[in-house]
């Protein structure tokens, strides 16, 4: 079991490199972004309750994210848990620390994917995703082969999130950089720290993570 946590602003390519750690390694992806949002496809109580903060680019609290995740510590784990979007705040951090004892697990490396926030304007505003297999995709760097219709599933849900425009994606940088840019050096303090560069072309930066991933493994021993 290798657990990991993905770290980086809106757009550093988390959710791209899960997805591919999914598909080659067997892991298993924990977005709280994601699950978020099916929350509020579901119409539940805690969808609608979040709806509003998520579109403003705020950070929902502390306390609906970690009863997420709770819940999915105690499901499937495949060859290791990958945390993407989560931890978010010190809190957080803390809380998964806790629950990962709690259940005889430890955290492997923490995997900063740094960028620099130009790229991520240009990121964030052309990124669109399968509604149905998830797929990641962008109008310039990562376009369908055919217009319209995903590459891997043959879907023509193609999907923009509510939240990627510039004024949010501005709260949301703003947020990562108050609450979320702490744990660098929480994880740094921990020994748990890994940095890769985010700005590299997709096939480098899985090469990096791979790399990360091996030494990890091997530390652990
Ligand atoms: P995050 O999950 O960190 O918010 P995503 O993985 O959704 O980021 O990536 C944001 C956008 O940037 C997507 O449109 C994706 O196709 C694109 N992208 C991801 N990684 C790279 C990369 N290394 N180089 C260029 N574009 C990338
Ligand atoms: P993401 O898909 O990771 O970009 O997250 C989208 C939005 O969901 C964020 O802007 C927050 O509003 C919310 N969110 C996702 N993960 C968390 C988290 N760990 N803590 C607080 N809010 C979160």
């Amino acid at each position: 079991m290798t657990n990991i946590i993905l770290l980086g602003p809106p757009g550093a390519g988390k959710g791209t490199q899960a997805r591919r750690l999914v598909e080659e390694r067997g892991m298993v992806q924990l977005s709280t972004g994601d699950m978020l949002r099916e929350a509020r496809t579901s119409g539940t109580e805690m969808g609608k309750k979040v709806a509003e903060v998520m579109d403003r680019g705020d950070l929902v609290t502390d306390e609906i994210v970690i009863g997420l995740i709770e819940e999915r510590l105690a499901g499937n784990h495949g060859s290791g848990f990958i945390f993407d979007g989560f931890p978010r705040t010190l809190a957080q951090a803390d809380a998964l620390g806790a629950l990962l004892g709690r259940t005889g697990r430890q955290l492997d490396a923490v995997i900063e994917m740094r960028v620099d926030d130009e790229a991520l304007v240009d990121r964030i505003t052309g990124r669109f995703t399968c509604g149905q297999c998830g797929e990641v995709y962008h109008d310039k760097t990562q376009p369908t082969a055919k217009e319209g219709v995903c590459d891997v599933c043959g879907s023509t849900d193609l999907r923009r999130r509510a939240d990627d425009n510039e004024e949010s994606l501005r709260q949301r940088l703003m947020e990562y950089y108050k609450k979320t840019s702490p744990l660098i050096g929480y994880y740094y303090a921990l020994g748990d720290l890994f940095t890769v560069d985010g700005l590299a072309p997709i096939e480098d930066v899985a090469a990096a993570i791979d790399g990360v991933l091996k030494q990890a493994e091997a530390g652990r021993g």
